[in-house]
């Protein structure tokens, strides 16, 4: 693995992050011990029943919703997008859906598949700094608008969006529409009141791994009133929402996990994300930091060094134990240019050499310039191959 750091430096926290303190012994405790069927009417004997009602509390108290009985667990974010476009599909209901340019695959994926379900799809274009471009999004809704699902921060750039003002332009010309906004990586990075800026939004979907929880569970909040069919059937779990047994250690880890965000304590991340920055235009000649003039998550900057191949520069850092992310936070492999910058009309070499850096709060300074200086030395180094594989051929 690591060859030549005596450490791990890990900048990909918006693919996936370490599990917060005390997260392992709580799933522990729901595997060795507490085993039993959480659905059982013996379930408030055995203590099976305590972890889905205590992440569920844990979980509205952090994005003050209504209350624990508006959550619906899922295996993650995935699969709760899917959940969203599925309902839809199988309901009664045909009409127009919206999402935008940026969103992840597992929103833009179904939505596309609604076209052959007869609905309507349209997408809504963001401008250069990736922010969703409200006159345009205004001109596609309609009252015959059923949906619109808009990420409220970019995994790839981290740029967030006015769920706000979207939800005024959404609410002023579709009032029946339902607003769904895959949080993902918002959750635990940003401060959310759904009785406040996001009292509108409708549907929330979330993942537990990406704020320090277990892989394999995240959820949905669903407004009361807002009613889904499920995704998964056969068991009548999660008041009949999602069959299947309900994965009690997850959960316990999950609950551990969201007990221990601060979103409001994001400020020192952020100084190191700048710090990164100012560091890469001070080392890096050409460098391109995106969605610069745009709000974003404080741990997240999406650079391009032009001449470079990101998965190229991705790989050779990994080599040496720095962990830094290329494109959508789980595309595994994929050769395509990361799909948020080709909509934000960045050229597709300039896509290509992208690579991510996403924070955490073990982050340290001397990351920070460990990354930097691991990334000047394999500049040189790649220069001084092409340089010398020019000799070569001129031989
Ligand atoms: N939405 C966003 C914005 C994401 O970043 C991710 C993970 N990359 C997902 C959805 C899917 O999450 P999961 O793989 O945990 O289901």
């Amino acid at each position: 693995m690591n060859q030549s750091l005596s450490r791990v430096i890990y900048l990909d926290n918006n693919a996936t992050t370490p599990p917060a303190p005390g997260v392992l012994g709580a799933m522990a405790e729901y595997i060795e011990t507490c085993y039993y069927n959480p659905s059982s009417p013996s379930a408030g004997y055995t203590g099976a029943d305590r972890p889905r009602m205590a992440a569920a509390k844990a979980l509205a108290n952090l994005i003050n919703a209504e209350g624990p009985e508006t959550f619906v667990f899922t295996s993650g974010a995935t699969e709760s997008n899917n959940t969203i476009f599925a309902a839809l599909a199988n309901g009664k209901r045909s009409g127009t859906c919206i999402i935008s340019a940026v969103e992840h695959p597992s929103v833009f994926e179904p939505a596309m598949l609604l076209t052959k379900r007869g609905f309507e799809v349209r997408v809504a274009p963001v401008d250069a700094q990736g922010m969703l471009c409200l006159d345009a999004l205004t001109a596609s809704l309609t009252k015959e608008t059923v949906l619109i699902s808009i990420i409220a921060a970019n995994n790839e750039t981290g740029v967030l969006q006015d769920m706000e003002s979207i939800c005024r332009v959404v609410r002023a010309k579709a009032p029946t529409a339902i607003v769904h906004t895959d949080a993902t990586q918002a959750i635990g990075k940003l401060s959310i009141d759904l009785q406040a800026e996001w009292a509108e939004v409708d549907l929330l979907s979330f993942s537990g791994h990406k704020f320090h929880g277990p892989k394999g569970i995240g959820g949905l909040y669903v407004r009361p009133g807002i009613l889904l069919s499920p995704l998964i059937l056969g068991g009548g779990q999660e008041g009949g929402m999602r069959a299947g047994t309900i994965n009690t250690p997850a959960l316990a880890g999950l609950t551990r996990a969201v007990e221990q965000l601060a979103p409001e304590q994001n400020g020192p991340i952020q100084d190191l994300r700048d710090n990164l920055e100012k560091l890469l235009l001070a080392t890096i000649s050409g460098v391109i930091i995106h969605s610069s003039e745009a709000q974003r998550l404080p741990n997240t900057s999406c650079f391009s060094i032009p001449g470079v191949v990101g998965t190229e520069l991705v790989d050779a850092l990994a080599r040496q134990g720095v962990y830094v992310g290329v494109g959508s936070a789980c595309s595994s492999g994929s050769l395509h240019p990361p799909k948020t910058l080709i909509a934000m009309g960045v050229e597709h070499d300039i896509a290509n050499a992208a690579i991510r850096c996403s924070l955490n709060h073990q982050t340290s300074l001397s990351d920070i310039h460990g990354v930097v200086e691991l990334i000047s030395v394999e500049l040189l180094r790649s220069r001084q191959r092409v340089s010398v594989d020019r000799a070569n051929f001129s031989q």
